[in-house]
């Protein structure tokens, strides 16, 4: 300490030094400079242009300056030289014999010009080696101790009444609950407390409200930690921070710890490859420790790991060993009556006009997730503010909506043509999906510009949907060529707006090969990775080429052929494209019981139930 206190004083004065300004008095030529020189109180002088720098022989002081002997001035333009130069001969100045003040030396500068860098260097990496020296424990900065959110009991509203949509989930917790408020009744009876419970599902489902309503319920501290935090450039220090966030645990038992994004550590050692910096060291250590630390455990201790991810299946296999994590919770994402429910629940504090009704929101959000549906009622509300409604309407809700399925609108000039193009390119996409047996019905149409695409055409089934069949997918296909096969029907030639749509369909069409056997030449063999994963997983077999080669010609076929049968149905139907592109010019968003009027063209009857919502640009 003694010696960081020393570095920084000498940093200070030298940085002091190197600033101070030299004490050198600015004097006027006339009459103070030539008085001096015919008084024989100038020893020397150099000059550089008409600026004079010079040396008295006693120090003067001039102004309100210090006495000093170094002075500088400036010659007027108009003083004569040879005048001058006459004068200092006779007064016997030495003229620029040297320079008076030669400024500093090179290691002078040196070290003034660096100094305070290097100590400032210095310093640091004492500060890391005293840390380092610490373990990590409590050095001076405490690299290592654990980021974990403690929240106590008292503070902690969420409870499962805040949690909703996700029933089976939160029926496998009510026995955590049970075993953190009577741990006793467990033990007596010789059973095995679980220690780790391990929920699975997509982000935004709910499980760190779940894990936050378990330690609600039993009224225990949460300790809250994201994986990806123990992870640090500095090897080492996820370990550490791994046994201090358990010690803080054990301390305040009975007490939950809650690892979100498990995966960022536990992913299988098999399957990630390392990186070059040595993430894959760290992680490994990191891990190692978590496995410590619950193996450790003494089952009285009372203290529950929940860990979250969203990838439960490239987990490490020793992670889900018995007596770690071998509870196994799915967080599904909610269905109809759970979405609901989840509305409900969020807008138990929002003034909703009586007229909104919640079933039908649940209804029109398939695919949406617990943390999309607070988003929404929170933009609704948010909304509503800026309209100074008193209460959150079902346009706020709707319009919300609109806004985060479709993106918000973007304000750009189009020229008339372009309209016109984006309009038969919208109302393609929406004939066919008006047409196509097994295609989602359409809920919206629009010319207005949002995020990259000109135009939107969204479609959304009617209920919930588990599976996905084939006729259903071969729709998808379809209506998403449907807007660039109305480009080419109508102006005969192409542009690059439909590139998004190609993406979407060749994806669909390579997973139907690839992923689920829907195709005969390649039969039920997975033979392309699931998305984001390296081929090296279970199941995606390596291919060889012959057979990938056959994967394209067979994603080629279906594409061909969807693009034939779509194009037919266009020229068939052209009066009702012409129809439906008249109307979008005119109002340039309908939604769905216009588009279907304005087409001329019958709701589907036969309702299809569907999970995936799909939109085309
Ligand atoms: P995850 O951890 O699964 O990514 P979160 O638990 O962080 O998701 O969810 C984020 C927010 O979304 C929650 O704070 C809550 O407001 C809302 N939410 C998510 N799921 C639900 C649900 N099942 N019931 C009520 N609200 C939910
Ligand atoms: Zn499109």
């Amino acid at each position: 300490m003694v010696l960081i206190i020393g570095l920084l004083a000498l940093n200070l004065w030298i940085s002091s030094k190197a600033l101070s300004p030299n004490p050198r008095v600015r004097i006027p030529y006339s009459p103070t400079f030539l008085t001096q020189i015919k008084g024989q109180n100038v020893s020397e002088i150099s000059s550089t242009g008409d600026a004079i720098q010079g040396m008295f022989k006693n120090p003067v002081k001039y102004g309100g300056s210090e006495p000093t002997t170094l002075f500088s001035t400036q010659v007027p333009s108009f003083a004569d030289g040879a005048q001058l130069s006459n004068l200092l001969q006779s007064e016997g100045v030495t003229i620029d014999a040297n320079s008076p003040d030669s400024g500093p030396s090179f290691l002078e500068s040196l070290i003034f010009g660096f100094g305070p860098t290097l100590l400032l260097i210095a310093l640091f990496v004492l500060i890391m080696r005293r840390a380092a020296a610490a373990g990590g424990g409590g050095g001076l900065m405490s690299f290592g101790r654990s980021r974990a959110r403690r929240v106590e009991a008292a503070e902690q509203p969420v409870t499962f009444a805040d949690v909703a949509g996700i029933d089976e989930a939160k029926e496998e917790l009510t026995e955590i609950v049970d075993f953190l408020k009577n741990p006793d009744k467990y033990v007596a009876l010789g059973g095995r407390i679980p220690r780790g419970v391990l929920l699975s599902g997509a982000p935004g489902t709910g499980k760190t409200l779940l894990a936050r309503a378990v330690a609600g319920e039993a009224g225990v501290p949460f300790f809250l930690m994201s994986a990806s935090e123990f992870v640090e450039m500095i090897v080492g220090v996820g370990a550490s921070r791994v046994r201090d966030l358990f010690q803080q645990a054990k301390a305040a038992a009975p007490a939950i710890i809650f690892i979100d994004e498990l995966d960022a550590v536990g992913r299988s050692r098999a399957a990630g490859g390392a990186n070059i910096t040595g993430g894959h060291d760290e992680r490994e250590q990191t891990l190692n420790q978590i496995l410590t630390e619950m193996d450790g455990f003494d089952p009285r201790s009372g203290v529950i790991v929940l860990a979250a991810t969203n990838r439960a299946e490239i987990l490490d296999p020793a992670l889900l060993r018995p007596g770690r994590f071998d509870r196994r919770v799915s967080v599904q994402p909610p269905d109809r009556g759970g979405r609901e429910a989840i509305l409900r629940v969020h807008t138990r504090s929002v003034p909703l006009d009586p007229q909104v009704d919640l079933g039908a929101l649940a209804a029109s959000t398939p695919g949406m997730v617990g943390a999309d549906l607070a988003n929404l009622v929170n933009e609704a509300a948010l909304l509503a503010a800026r309209r100074n409604h008193t209460m959150v309407t079902r346009e706020d809700l709707s319009d919300s909506l609109e806004r985060i399925v479709l993106g918000a609108e973007r304000k750009v000039m189009l020229t008339e043509e372009d309209r016109r193009r984006t309009a038969y390119h919208e109302a393609g996409h929406a004939i066919v999906g008006m047409l196509t047996p097994g295609a989602d019905p359409v809920r919206k149409v629009s010319i207005i510009p949002r995020g990259q695409a000109l135009g939107v055409t969204f479609s959304a089934p009617d209920a919930d949907r588990f599976n996905l069949d084939q006729q259903h997918l071969l729709a998808q296909i379809k209506v998403a060529l449907g807007g660039r096969a109305a480009e080419e029907i109508v102006f005969g030639d192409l542009t690059t707006g439909a590139e998004s749509d190609i993406q979407h369909l060749t994806q669909i069409a390579r997973h139907m090969v690839g992923r689920w056997g829907m195709s005969r030449a390649i039969g039920p063999v997975a033979v392309i990775p699931r998305d984001g994963y390296g081929p090296l997983l279970p199941g995606a077999a390596e291919t060889s080429e012959a057979t990938q080669r056959l994967v394209d010609e067979e994603v080629r076929r279906i594409v061909e052929s969807a693009h034939a049968e779509v194009s037919a149905l266009l020229r068939e139907h052209r009066a009702n494209l012409d129809a439906l592109v008249a109307r979008l010019l005119d109002r340039e968003t309908l939604d769905e019981a216009d588009a279907y009027a304005a087409a001329a063209l019958p709701r589907n009857p036969e309702a299809q139930p569907e999970e995936l919502t799909s939109t085309v640009g």
